[in-house]
């Protein structure tokens, strides 16, 4: 491994960790939060209750999608494959993979996927 990927194995790892770190306190505080409004009776407070549970979820969901990124990018290093491009094979600037890690395609095919899959 260059150092290059290696640099790269150790941001994707860290930026793992933190995801996880985030996606675990929240739930925390959604379960405190549901537990001490919980038990009252009062429907009026079930409305903001899924509110803030939609919300969380639309945050975790985002979050979720970018942790499986980052796994993503992580088996392909170690496969040996990282820094090509999933698609078409090419290899993927590093100016491009220092600003996003966890980028398994290059600027080119991801402008077609989206393009594609209409976002
Ligand atoms: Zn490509």
């Amino acid at each position: 491994m260059d150092a290059f990927t290696q640099e790269m194995e150790q941001k994707l790892l860290e930026a793992r960790e933190e995801l996880l770190r985030k996606l675990n306190t929240e739930g925390d505080d959604f379960r405190s939060e549901a537990q001490a409004s919980s038990g009252r009776g009062d429907s009026s407070d079930l409305a903001s209750d899924e509110g803030a549970y939609r919300k969380m979820e639309a945050l975790n969901a985002m979050d979720a999608k970018k942790l499986k990124a980052i796994e993503n990018a992580l088996k392909r290093i170690s496969d040996g494959k990282y820094g090509y491009c999933l698609q078409c094979g090419k290899k993927i600037p590093e100016g491009r993979l220092r600003a996003i890690p966890e980028a398994v395609l290059c600027v080119d095919c991801k402008a077609e996927n989206e393009r594609m899959s209409g976002n």
